[in-house]
């Protein structure tokens, strides 16, 4: 994979003879392989844009008697990667980058995925402006079709409205921030350091112990104060795993509403019946995806935990185990002492109950007792769930003659 060093040119404006002026320059190196979706996010991340608010337009001129021409998909940017490959030097083809506000249909989406261990989109909706009307709306809609189920938990990017239509529809269900918004707030106030934050960060989101997540702060603290003030504001228990009253288990482990953002964004062009009817598409071939994998997987567990399953089972094998009662047992690992208690699930390593999968010690524990480990990792990791869950079709749509609208 090779990358190329691209100059941006921002914030100009194109004249009647497609002349891009008054402009300011900055770079951003991406891989020569990048589809659309890559170039726009590397773009959009460098300048710290959120592309759900704007919309970033991209040109470029290949010659002087030539109009600029636009990078729209994949396609526009395979055409700009081989012209660019040509000529690699910096000054050479830039991208004339215009930021525009997003005015074409919004689509937000609610997903699932505590429940069920793994990501299900479950609701979304296409507005105008994100505002509090939309989201009552959304939620009230949403309630009535999914009702109140235990542990649930909203995740947001804390903006106003939501906060406000969850208080209102679902009173008193807690409230969390997407560690990723956070974390690109963090990244435009304060501009120190952020490779060693970036890391650090993350890791004291996904501490498993209140010590590992005392001593994370510590270092954060020590490479900018601000930061650590501000992370407190917010308070530890909407972003931090182990402060959360809900087990977030596996929670929003990668950016996943950014991605599909970014997989519809062109979709919200389109007349509102044929961008309903690409949602519903979409969807559909998401679902159906995620059913094929499941129904390839041989596996008691699903694929995902399957893996870090074996992975913990692997740790374990040198660990050695003393037992104090029936289900109280002493795992040493090297010179560290663990305390298992699989009668409540949880080992004094956070991990157990916190990701409700079998750690290492548990692990260690159950093969003292010879004793398997399905009893001790959630039933939602299963393959029977993940089947359960993909098996409910996205209903295809008949043929619009057949509509019934009244
Ligand atoms: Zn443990």
């Amino acid at each position: 994979m090779t990358n190329l060093a691209i100059l941006l040119q921002l914030n100009g404006h194109w004249d009647s003879v497609g002349r891009y002026n008054d402009f300011n320059v900055d770079g951003i190196v991406v891989s020569e392989d990048s589809n659309y979706n890559q170039l726009n996010y590397a773009i959009a991340e460098h300048l710290m844009i959120n592309t759900s608010e704007k919309i970033i337009k991209i040109k470029y001129i290949v010659n002087e008697r030539c109009p600029p021409m636009e990078i729209r998909n994949d396609i526009g940017v395979r055409v700009y990667m081989e012209t660019k490959k040509e000529n690699r030097s910096l000054g050479m083809y830039p991208l004339c980058s215009s930021i525009q506000g997003n005015n074409v249909n919004k689509i937000d989406f609610l997903f699932a995925t505590c429940v069920i261990g793994s990501i299900l989109p479950l609701a979304y909706v296409v507005v105008g402006s994100e505002d509090d009307a939309a989201w009552n709306s959304l939620f009230e809609q949403f309630k009535d079709a999914y009702g109140k189920k235990p542990n649930m938990c909203v995740v947001s990017d804390r903006n106003e409205s939501i906060l406000k239509a969850t208080s209102i529809v679902y009173t008193r269900m807690p409230h969390y921030a997407c560690m990723w918004h956070i974390w690109t707030n963090i990244r435009s106030k304060f501009k120190k350091d952020h490779l060693k934050l970036s890391e650090l960060y993350f890791a004291t989101t996904r501490s498993y112990t209140i010590d590992e997540f005392n001593e994370r702060m510590s270092k954060i603290e020590e490479i900018d104060v601000r930061v650590k003030a501000y992370l407190y504001d917010i308070g530890y228990h909407r972003w931090s795993w182990v402060h959360a009253t809900v087990n977030r288990t596996w929670t929003m482990t990668s950016n996943i509403a950014e991605s599909l953002n970014a997989v519809t964004r062109d979709a919200r062009e389109l007349p509102i019946l044929d961008l309903l009817e690409y949602m519903r598409t979409f969807l559909e071939s998401w679902n159906n995806e995620k059913l094929l994998k499941v129904k390839g997987t041989f596996t008691y567990l699903g694929e995902k935990y399957n893996k870090e399953l074996e992975d913990n089972r692997t740790l374990s094998q040198k660990m050695r185990v003393r037992a104090s009662t029936d289900h109280i047992h002493t795992v040493l690992d090297g010179a560290k002492r663990f305390i298992v208690c699989l009668q409540n699930k949880r080992c004094c390593c956070g991990q157990f109950q916190l990701d409700e999968l079998s750690c290492p010690h548990a692990l260690a524990a159950l093969r003292h007792r010879d004793e398997s480990y399905e009893n001790y990792c959630s039933p939602y990791y299963t393959r029977e769930s993940l089947l359960k869950t993909y098996e409910t079709p996205v209903d295809p749509l008949p043929d619009e003659s057949k509509w019934n609208v009244s």
